[in-house]
Parts: C-alpha cells; structure tokens; sequence
C-alpha cells in the first residue's frame, strides 16, 4: 500500500484535475493526483477562458499571476470565411467585464497549466504522482482502492475520474461504450503575428463558412496568433494529436476561402490535428463514493471554448459539496446534481455553435444575416443570448 491516509484521489492531471487538487486545498480536504504521463507537457496552443472562468481563476487567488501570461481582448469579429466581409462583432472582454465583471481571456495551453501545477507545488507539495496510470478502481466499504500500471496501490475515500475523453474510470465504472466521432477534425497552429498580411491581426477573428470553420486569436503577449480550424471530414481520426504532415491537408481544406484566410493557414509551418469525439452526458454519472468530473463526464465540441472551463467549474462545485456535506456519498451526488443540467445544456449549445459557424440549415444563415443587420447592437444580442453561460454564479 503507498499511502497511509484517506484522501479523495483524482485520477487525471489535465486542467480539470489540476484545478480540481487547488479547490479541494482550499477547502482543507485531503486529496492526492494519480497521472499517467511521466513528466506534464502541453501543446502549444492557445485556449480560451470565458468570465465564467475568469471568475474561478479569480477565487482561487491566480489572477495576477495569470495576467502575467493571458491576453483579454475586448471584441471579436465574425468574418465570412468565403467572401472576406465582416458579418459582425462579437463580445469579448469589453462586455464581459461590463456585465459579469469579469475577462474574457486567451492564453498558451502551456501557460495556464504552467501555472495551475507551480500553484499546487507551493500550496499542496507531494500530492501530484506522475506516472501513476490507474488501470483498476475497486470500491469496497468505506474506501476504494486503485491500482496502478506499475503495480503500486492507492487507497482513499473517494476517487474523482478527471481521466478525460477516453476516461478509465468511466469505462469501469460507469459506461464501456466508447466516445462518439462527431464528423469533425480540427487543427491547431501558431503563426508569428509579424508574417501576417492582414489589418489588426491581434484582433480575434472568426471565419465562417460551409462546413468548416477558423479561429485566430493572439497568444505569447501578442508574438504569434493562434489558429483553430474545424473542418468537417467523415474520415475518423484518434482523438490525439498529429504530426506536423496535415499542414498540406489543413491549407487544401481552406483552398476555397477568401485571401485572408488562405493567408493564414499558409503560414503554418506545423500543425496538429486532432479528431473531435463527444461523450453523451450519463443519466448518472456517481455511484457511492466514485464520480467523474470533465471530459470524462461530459466531454463536448470546442465550439463554445467551454471544455476546459465547465471542468473548472465542476471542480470548484466538487469542493463545495465535499465540504458542505459530512456525508462524502451525498456530497458527491451533490455535486453531480449541480453540474448536470449545465453541463448538458452547454455540450448541446456546443453542437448548436458548430452548426451555425459552419452554415447549416436556413435559419443559421438567417441568424448571420440577421447579426450583420444588428450592427454595433450585434455585441449586444450574443452577449446577452450567452449571459447563462459567461454569468455564472452558481458555483461561487
Ligand atoms: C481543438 C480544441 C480546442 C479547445 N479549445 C478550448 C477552449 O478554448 N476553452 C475551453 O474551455 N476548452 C477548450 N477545449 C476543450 C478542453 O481542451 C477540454 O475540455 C479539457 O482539456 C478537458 O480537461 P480534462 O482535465 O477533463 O481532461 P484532459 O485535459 O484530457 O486531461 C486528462 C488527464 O488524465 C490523464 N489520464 C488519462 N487516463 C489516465 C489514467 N488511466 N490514469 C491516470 N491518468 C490518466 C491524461 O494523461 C491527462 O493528463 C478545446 C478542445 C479542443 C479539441
């Protein structure tokens, strides 16, 4: 046996995992993290953190050291992938911090979970094990057992599978089925700012068009513009990412946009593609003393840039609960109950997004007409439309 205490253990160092050890700090309760990767490396690609995030980063006392790093521009624009013209603005920190008070912010992958594990070294020491791949969960009275690829067991009071999209301890525990390929491949690259042609490249842009879809942004203090394209492709791809070979692919696929896009992606020199899967919400996603939290419970389309965040949330509400409640099996139906609703209704806002972004159906075109007609109002009306989503206090 490894550890001598009864801690909750969450199996999964990603950003929900790693967010999910800072809340429980807080909160005084004893938890330890079992990853299977030796040593924590992230891509480098951007990610964005709506207020709803901003919200939590703020509570968990990261806020300066997060700005340090993160940029919060203050508007978008919605760009016609195909003929070039700008259909609208849209709101970024300028709104979000007028109504929610708080930022809309766009950082490195790498940057942000730089920060979450330097906060957990310095407050929580000792409690991260890498290479530590749980491969069985057993639940016995009172406790639950793990063990790990190299033969080492864990034990705690409760275990919290932040284990992501493929989730081990949902395949055991919960549903075997795997997840579900939703028709859609994207790429993530990184251009210098200083190669770009276009005006004001710092300021985000989406492109939309006929099943596909692009989104640049600015990282790394304004130096390079991060670049997301989502393209359709009933070719089924690993959920992972790929090698540097797709930058011919990603520029055949964006072949018929207008300059300023072909621009763009012409100025990868790398990129990583990933294939983008959705696990549907479970009816019930804790039985006793084990319960998932982020992808691994809810995994959904990055069209609303909410993956990361709603894990985040989760999180903070998994803290609450345990520390509100003596007993830990209702604490953690407790949790669940606070994030189902949300959680779904924001992966079927997620799928709802990708549509209108790659122009299905009438009424998504209707809704593009209809925000170029809104003008400067059109900030506004999607601001407003989100406000649920960005707002969000429940947690807090
Ligand atoms: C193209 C793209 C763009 C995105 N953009 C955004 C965005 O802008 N904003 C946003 O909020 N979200 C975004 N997302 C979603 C976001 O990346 C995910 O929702 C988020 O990373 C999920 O975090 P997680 O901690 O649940 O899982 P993961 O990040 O997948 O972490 C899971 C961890 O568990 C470990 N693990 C797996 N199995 C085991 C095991 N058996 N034992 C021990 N450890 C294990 C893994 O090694 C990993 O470290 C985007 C996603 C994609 C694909």
């Amino acid at each position: 046996m490894t550890n001598t205490s009864n801690p909750i253990v969450l199996v999964g160092a990603g950003i929900g995992g790693l967010f999910a050890g800072l809340c429980l700090q807080r909160k005084n309760t004893d938890f330890l993290i079992l990853e299977k990767a030796d040593k924590l490396a992230d891509v480098g690609a951007g990610i964005q953190i709506g207020a709803n995030g901003a919200r939590l980063i703020h509570e968990l006392g990261l806020t300066e050291e997060f700005e340090k790093y993160a940029l919060a521009p203050l508007y978008g624009l919605m760009m016609d992938g195909i003929s070039g013209r700008q259909i609208c603005t849209y709101p970024l920190s300028a709104f979000a911090q007028e109504e929610h008070s708080f930022p809309h912010y766009q950082i490195l992958r790498s940057d942000l979970q730089r920060i979450l594990v330097d906060a957990l070294q310095a407050r929580a020491p000792e409690k991260l094990h890498l290479a530590a791949e749980v491969l069985d969960i057993k639940q016995e009275q009172g406790f639950v057992q793990l063990k790990t690829r190299d033969g080492r067991i864990f034990q705690g009071k409760a275990v919290v599978g932040c284990d992501g999209i493929h989730s081990t301890v949902r395949k055991q525990c919960f549903d075997e089925t795997d997840p579900k390929f939703t028709n859609c491949i994207a790429w993530r690259a990184l251009v210098p700012t200083s190669e770009l042609e276009m005006d004001y490249p710092m300021v985000p842009r989406i492109w939309i068009g006929p099943g596909r879809h692009l989104v640049q942004y600015p990282v790394s203090s304004g130096k390079s513009i991060n670049l997301v394209a989502c393209v359709e492709s009933s070719r089924a791809q690993h959920e992972r990412w790929q090698g540097s070979s797709s930058v011919e692919e990603l520029n055949q696929s964006f072949s018929t946009g207008c300059t300023a896009v072909q621009d763009l992606v012409s100025k990868a020199d790398q990129a990583l593609s990933w294939g983008l899967y959705e696990r549907p919400v479970l009816e019930s996603w804790t039985k006793g003393c084990i319960t998932l939290l982020g992808d691994a419970a809810h995994a959904m389309l990055p069209s609303m840039a909410q993956g990361a965040v709603m894990a985040m949330e989760d999180a903070y509400q998994l803290a609450e609960s345990i520390a509100a409640l003596s007993d830990l099996e209702n604490a953690l139906k407790d949790y669940e109950s606070k994030r189902f609703k949300r959680c779904r209704k924001t992966q079927v806002v997620a799928r709802k997004n990708m549509a209108f972004f790659h122009q299905k159906g009438a009424l998504n075109k209707v809704s593009a007409k209809a925000l170029n007609l809104a003008g400067a109002q059109s900030e506004k009306l999607i601001g407003r439309r989100y406000g649920w989503l960005y707002g969000y206090e429940g947690v807090t």
